[in-house]
């Protein structure tokens, strides 16, 4: 078999869309999967389209994610008119295709006329039978001119798609598509097919918004006398409420995510899991796991729901294991082991600390380092995105106002929580620097609470309002250890003189 070539073809819009690093992803693990070639290409023949750094920008996101194209330079269209030009033209030598000189206003008004009776647009082959001498002397004359598909006359186009199977389309139901715009660019049609026949694309994985392009794709196959590649439409990502994926209901915008702390790894995860299963109950994939288990025939048919909750919660597990190995590995220099994810068996190696030093760059800057990293790893296994941090790490740099009603658990009272606040308080002032330490002061404080009959909601409970000014935060020792001695003997001491 020759070799699996697949290709990313993005316009570049200036940000990627979540489904685009979707389609990058699966054409990359397809590729991959077959020892073949992932290749880049940018398709940027809509010049009113345009923005200035797109490209850099997409092949950086790439490249963050690890979807590294083959080709050393994508394959950029604006820089090829010239061939489709000359392919546009070798199709009307060959009676394929025509010059066109309809006006736009002759088109609006017939869009318009069709639309009025209720009729499906379409071109009505005003140019089609211009002999060539009239199209010799308007062309002559500087008319502007497109350049459109001789739609071949009551046939049927028979595709084959690998997800959506087999398709039938009449020609009567399709148009007289242009090729060549006026301004000498290519429709995407054209450049599409003349450049994934000239990076001999073996597989074109794409969004299924493309399926109903595929007839005229074939179209064109056929009318250059060029093999086909194989189609794989990937189904539609939707919103909860099973509307089209759209910026209006939230971030599609991978940079953003990215800015607001998801992990590359488990953007990569649950994307790879939007309309592709694996046939069994594993969740976690590295994007190398990925490579191994992907296949063409588990891409569903269906839409798949892009659903923020199942992000969040892929992300949560990542920044957990992520830090706390981390922080073990780069806080207190201890040589870990590759940790294990439960289900499956994800590997998250940490030979690097960018996300440490991203998780900082969420808290602010006078705070020293060295706090800054004790708060990330109290906090690593509560967040949905390490942009969180700002929030809800926000009481250590300053404890917010709170009502003292809240320093009483709901099942204590008054008495028992004032004597339990001193007792602390008396306990803690004679703790030593050294023995400040969150394991220690767990062990200090439950017996206080066993050695003087009182429950851990007298006790624990007030701890952690004092501290936070909060009913929910890290345990009220982690806490304590973040906080260290003298801030924590200050808050508690401001808790005692509240309920005075
Ligand atoms: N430029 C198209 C896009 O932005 C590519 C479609 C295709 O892969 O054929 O999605």
């Amino acid at each position: 078999m020759s070799q699996i070539r697949t290709r990313f073809a993005p316009s570049p819009t200036g940000y990627l869309h979540i489904g685009s690093l979707r389609t990058a992803l699966f054409n990359y693990l397809w590729a991959k999967k077959n020892n073949g070639q992932f290749l880049l290409r940018i398709e940027d023949t809509d010049q009113a389209r345009l923005v200035e750094g797109a490209q850099e920008n997409l092949i950086k996101i790439l490249q963050l994610f690890g979807l590294n194209f083959d080709n050393h330079e994508p394959m950029v269209q604006s820089t090829r008119t010239k061939i489709y030009q000359e392919f546009a033209q070798k199709l009307v030598a060959e009676s394929k295709a025509y010059y066109c000189f309809c006006s736009s206003e002759r088109l609006d008004d017939l869009r318009k006329t069709q639309t009025e009776k209720k009729l499906v647009p379409k071109y009505d082959g005003h140019c089609r039978n211009l002999s060539q001498e009239e199209v010799s002397a308007k062309l002559q004359a500087g008319e502007k001119a497109v350049i459109r598909f001789k739609m071949p006359e009551n046939q049927t186009v028979e595709m084959h798609d690998e997800v959506y199977g087999d398709i039938k389309v009449k020609t009567e139901d399709l148009d007289d598509f242009v090729l060549l715009k006026s301004d000498n660019f290519p429709t995407y049609h054209l450049a599409n097919i003349i450049d994934d026949h000239e990076m001999e694309i073996s597989h074109v994985i794409r969004a299924d918004e493309w399926l109903p392009s595929l007839p005229k794709h074939i179209l064109l196959y056929e009318a250059f006398g060029w093999p086909q590649p194989t189609f794989v439409h990937l189904p539609l990502l939707l919103n909860p409420d099973r509307s089209k994926l759209s910026k209006r209901q939230g971030d599609v915008a991978v940079e953003d995510f990215v800015k607001k702390g998801y992990l590359k790894e488990a953007i990569l995860n649950y994307v790879a899991l939007l309309g592709w299963n694996p046939k069994d109950e594993r969740e976690f994939f590295t994007l190398e796991e990925l490579v191994a288990n992907f296949s063409l025939e588990h891409i569903n048919k269906t839409g798949a729901i892009f659903d923020i909750q199942k992000l969040n919660w892929f992300n949560s597990q990542y920044i957990r294991k992520v830090f706390y190995a981390t922080a073990d590995e780069v806080i207190y220099g201890k040589k870990i082991e590759p940790h294990t994810i439960e289900p499956g068996n994800l590997m998250i190696k940490l030979k690097n600390k960018n996300i440490l030093e991203l998780a900082q760059s969420f808290i602010p800057n006078d705070i020293s380092l060295d706090l800054k990293n004790k708060i990330i790893k109290i906090f690593s296994s509560r967040l949905n995105n390490l942009a969180e941090l700002a929030e809800v790490a926000s009481f250590v740099w300053e404890l917010p106002a709170y009502d003292k009603a809240m320093l009483i658990f709901k099942k204590s009272d008054l008495e028992k929580t004032k004597t339990g606040l001193n007792l602390t308080l008396e306990l803690l002032n004679q703790t030593e620097e050294i023995a400040w330490q969150e394991e220690n002061l767990k062990q200090l404080l439950s017996d206080l609470v066993a050695q003087n009959n009182l429950t851990a909601g007298d006790v624990f409970w007030p701890i952690r309002v004092s501290l936070s000014g909060r009913e929910q935060s890290p345990s009220p020792t982690e806490i304590l250890e973040v906080l260290g001695k003298e801030e924590s003997l200050k808050r508690i001491q401001v808790a005692v003189d509240k309920l005075k």
